[in-house]
């Protein structure tokens, strides 16, 4: 092994234990890859990371087979409903689930293999216009309105957000815990005796440290681990 290497190891190790040291006990990271190398990927692995996010379908279906097989790979990006099919064999939770069409998309493909593929639930709360994701009340309307019931292919495992790209750390708490209300209105009425909807995930590099005294189960944090992306 290379000095180069060696020393860019220690470096990702390094970054993994200093967020993994501050993650409270029930919070999990999720090491977020997107357009860094396989390489780098390896390195983290080799740290014990286990989970990845990719927001890729392209991508992540080229590095997956330069890695372990045991990684759990996580959806974090927009996904179109063309290319769901992709990933739904080995897909071990997708985060961005933003619509009911696509709900539906991941079930029927899940089912083509006979799994149940953990799905979160977009939530919609920055003030940006552009993210994609169910609004509040939106999520509160499609689960009452019952389909997903029938979508046998999808575990319903709990919500996700990203919140405003501002400094306001108040704005960015607010947000959060709306969608952490959101989570736990649905908790109530649909899940309470039902383990499996257990996620709320959000913080990412920025803010990370806000979402894990918000309610956060999953951080999806990137930049912070595996530096800027190119
Ligand atoms: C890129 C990305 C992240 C990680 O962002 P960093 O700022 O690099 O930590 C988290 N979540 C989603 C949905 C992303 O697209």
């Amino acid at each position: 092994m290379s000095i180069d290497t060696y020393q860019r190891m220690s470096s990702i190790q390094s970054r993994l234990d200093l967020i993994r040291d501050s993650l409270p006990q029930g919070t999990r990271l999720v090491a977020v890859s997107k357009f860094h190398p396989a390489s780098m990927i390896q390195e983290a692995y080799e740290a014990g990371q286990r989970i990845f996010g990719e927001s890729h379908v392209q991508e992540l279906q080229e590095k997956r087979h330069q890695l372990p097989e045991d990684i759990k790979w996580h959806f974090i990006g927009h996904l179109q409903t063309n290319k769901v099919k992709y990933i739904a064999p080995y897909i071990s939770m997708i985060h961005s689930a933003d619509s009911p069409h696509l709900l539906a998309e991941i079930s029927k493909q899940a089912l083509k293999y006979d799994r149940k593929i953990p799905c979160l639930l977009q939530l919609h709360v920055a003030q940006e216009e552009t993210k994609f994701g169910f609004t509040p009340q939106e999520c509160l309307d499609f689960m009452a309105q019952g389909e997903w019931r029938s979508m046998a292919g999808i575990l319903l495992s709990g919500v996700m957000c990203m919140a405003s790209n501002v400094d306001d750390e108040a704005q960015i708490a607010y947000e959060f815990d709306q969608a952490r209300q959101v989570f736990q209105t649905l908790k109530v009425q649909y899940f309470s005796h039902d383990d499996s909807f257990c996620e709320c995930s959000w913080g990412m590099s920025n803010d990370y440290h806000i979402a894990i005294r918000h309610g956060s189960t999953l951080v999806r944090v990137g930049s912070l681990i595996f530096g800027q992306r190119v």
